[in-house]
């Protein structure tokens, strides 16, 4: 092997060719072929906990990506206005940590804390002592400092960032050890027979040769769409979001929020990625409920006229049934994109590319068509987690607009249907989601993350934790009891 060409210069693509420097020796060349006309989607703009453990392997220095990025922490999510659309309806999905008793202590199955919160009502973010910084609107410092205390925090931190400083970052950090840089608009991918791609006719007419081909180029998806024609999996039947308004706004607050904020619209909703210096945002919308021209008057009521929106992305929510064909692999944008709700695209596109190198290592770069076969079906169920944990979402009792009487009523893939059956009796286990992650691909959600989401929208009632804590031994139910009047008395202080 000589050359493995990365197209495309996003997220995606600077993170593959750092990925494939550290794989291959130094004389095999990796090349980035971009197209500065075409330019990055410039929209992804937060990560999840695998962000952080992408960033350490690729030996980058946490503190420099903060200064280069212009990053600020991300703690979680909150979710506003997807039950009554209330003022204060608003739960949040945190980024928890182990460590502390409700997260470590599972018994007979399940988590008897957690169940306590949920047999109570209480919200549990009330359980992570450092929700009071997310609160208090802490400053990057504060926020630093209590990241510090380690486990006692009950969190862990990701990041939000400016995504041109991303790409633009990785760049430099992929040239400076080695990786070759093109720009150039790719015209014509050129695949033998046996539908291997051999060559990348450019603009300007040069040909140049490749061993393998990650195809990281966007929503033009070149490699495994275009030119091979790989059957495209839709989720539309499952989720309705196609379109998205962004634009740039100031911090509504004194500091950057430290969760990304998901606001319920009348026909979507709007996320709010905040930044050092400004706030990322976008309307994410259904074109069978509504049009840009709507969107943008709702976009400039709520938040002020000055708003510019940027172009409208349109997407069909889904992926390529396989990413990963002969010499060919597709990530990122290329390789498939659901609505940005808990940010899942770059997180999957990470595993994608942690199982890529893991496989290819081990195989010492012979890899067999079974093993590649393995990664496209844990490839597909890892998008069946994301598929279900969002339908989830939208489980709300929501329906004062079409749209939420609408997407309130869409089917529930089985999967789904199976696990919201299980929830209604007892709580969310290990083993319920377990088998979303397949053949060494890991979960981008865990069950505790699950329960964020199911408990406050009464998809985990609070009858279902009833029975199960009756189940426990007296001495393990007088432990959940003392710590709910803990909790009850701090939640009611909070
Ligand atoms: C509305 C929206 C919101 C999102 N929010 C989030 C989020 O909060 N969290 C998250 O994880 N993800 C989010 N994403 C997804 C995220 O933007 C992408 O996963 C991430 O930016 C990676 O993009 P990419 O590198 O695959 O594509 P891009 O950034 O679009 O890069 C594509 C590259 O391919 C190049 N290219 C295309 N065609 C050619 C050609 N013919 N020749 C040469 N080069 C070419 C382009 O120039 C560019 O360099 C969001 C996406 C959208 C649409």
């Amino acid at each position: 092997m000589s050359r493995a060409v990365v197209v495309g210069g996003g997220t995606a693509g600077w993170f593959a060719a750092l990925t494939l420097r550290r794989m291959f020796a130094p004389r095999v060349e990796v090349r980035v072929i971009e197209s500065p006309d075409i330019g990055i989607v410039g929209v992804g703009e937060g990560g999840l906990l695998n962000l952080v453990e992408a960033l350490h392997r690729c030996g980058i220095d946490l503190d420099e990506f903060v200064r280069e990025t212009g990053a600020a922490f991300k703690l979680g999510f909150s979710y506003e206005g997807w039950r009554t659309g209330a003022e204060d309806d608003r739960y949040y999905h945190l980024f928890g940590r182990p460590g502390l008793p409700e997260t470590d202590w599972i018994e007979r199955g399940f988590y008897p804390l957690f169940s306590g919160m949920v047999h109570e009502g209480i919200g549990l973010h009330h359980y992570i002592p450092g929700f009071a910084e997310i609160a208090s609107n802490a400053t990057q410092q504060e926020t630093a400092a209590m990241l510090r205390q380690g486990p006692g925090s009950g969190l862990s931190a990701s990041f939000h960032f400016d995504s041109h400083k991303l790409a633009d970052y990785l760049r430099r950090v992929a040239v400076s050890r080695g990786v070759v840089h093109q720009q150039a608009r790719v015209d014509e991918l050129v695949c033998d027979e046996q539908r291997m791609a051999r060559s990348l006719r450019l603009d300007g007419g040069e040909i140049v040769g490749l061993d393998l081909l990650i195809d990281a180029s966007g929503l033009a998806r070149l490699g495994i769409g275009k030119k091979l024609g790989v059957r495209w999996n839709s989720f539309s039947k499952h989720l309705l979001l196609d379109r998205a308004v962004p634009f740039h706004m100031p911090h509504p607050q004194p500091n950057p929020s430290l969760v990304t904020r998901a606001i319920a619209m009348p026909s979507g909703w709007m996320w709010q990625i905040p930044l050092v210096e400004r706030v990322g945002a976008g309307y994410v919308f259904s074109s069978a409920h509504t049009d840009e021209t709507q969107v943008i008057d709702e976009i400039h009521r709520r938040i002020g006229p000055d708003v510019e929106p940027m172009r409208t992305l349109r997407f069909e929510p889904g992926h390529f049934e396989q990413v990963w064909v002969g010499n060919i692999m597709a990530i990122g944008l290329a390789s498939g994109f659901v609505e940005p709700l808990e940010a899942t695209s770059i997180g999957q596109m990470l595993e994608q590319l942690r199982n890529f190198e893991r496989i290819v290592t081990a195989s010492n770069g012979v890899v067999s068509g079974f093993l590649i076969e393995g990664f496209n079906e844990a490839n597909a169920r890892c998008w069946s987690g994301i598929r279900d944990f969002l339908r989830m979402h939208y489980d709300c009792p929501r329906r004062d607009t079409a749209f939420w009487r609408d997407v309130g009523a869409l089917p529930l893939p089985a999967s789904y249907a199976e696990l919201r059956q299980c929830f209604q009796q007892r709580t969310p286990r290990l083993v319920d989601v377990q088998d979303y992650a397949i053949h060494g691909w890991q979960s981008i959600f865990h069950v505790i993350n699950w329960l964020f989401v199911a408990a406050p929208l009464g998809v985990v009632p609070p009858e279902a934790a009833t029975a199960e804590l009756a189940s426990l031994p007296a001495v393990s139910r007088r432990r959940v009891a003392t710590r709910m009047a803990e909790l009850r008395r701090s939640s009611v202080l909070a």
